[in-house]
């Protein structure tokens, strides 16, 4: 019997609690990634949807969006573009500040990555608050990216993330939900 999407992730997703701080329910994808079965699933639904679409660039954000972004620009042959935390990358850079739960951060791109008007899907493991994503997005939108999409393995709908990006015009896709933190 063939498994369904939801059983292949759920069983390879190892959900760690108190991880890092008390209360939160860490949802811990390097056993998914290690699963030759679930990694090319995952990869595999979060393309589907654009195949035959064309799409420039895939922008992946530090560090487990450069994992599933890298297979997903190989799938859609296209660049691939890292979305990093301050002072990572070498040459001249954008930067925008934004929100996480405590606090803020930095993270950049390089100012060359691409060009205005190119077409580009955001890629990260999982989206909870959509702060980091919303920076993603900033970045993007500063650089006259014409953004296709944000694709997430894991959404933390109770968190507001989604509702968060699809308020900027942004379309998201997700492939599985969890309740809660
Ligand atoms: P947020 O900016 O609140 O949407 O948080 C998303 C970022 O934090 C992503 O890069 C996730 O990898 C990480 N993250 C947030 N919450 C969790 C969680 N419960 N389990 C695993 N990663 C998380």
């Amino acid at each position: 019997m063939k498994t369904s999407l939801a059983e292949t992730l759920l069983s390879s997703i190892r959900t760690i609690p108190d991880y890092p701080k008390p209360g939160i329910m860490f949802r811990d994808i390097t056993t998914l990634l290690g699963d030759a079965r679930a990694f090319r699933r995952a990869v595999d639904e979060l393309v589907h949807p654009y195949a035959g679409t064309k799409v420039d660039k895939v922008t992946g954000i530090e560090a487990r969006g450069f994992i599933l972004g890298g297979a997903i620009a190989h799938q859609l042959s296209a660049g691939f573009i890292p979305i990093r935390k301050k002072g990572k990358l070498p040459h001249d850079t954008v930067r925008v500040a934004y929100s996480l739960e405590y606090g803020i951060d930095e993270m950049e791109m390089h100012k060359d990555a691409l060009r205005p008007g190119e077409k580009v899907i955001l890629v990260d493991d999982l989206i909870a608050t959509g702060g980091t994503a919303e920076g993603a997005v900033k970045l993007l939108t500063q650089m006259g990216a014409d953004i296709v999409a944000a694709c997430f393995v894991i959404d933390l709908p109770e968190l507001g993330g989604r509702a968060k990006l699809e308020a900027l015009g942004v379309e998201v896709n997700t492939l599985i939900a969890f309740e809660g933190h």
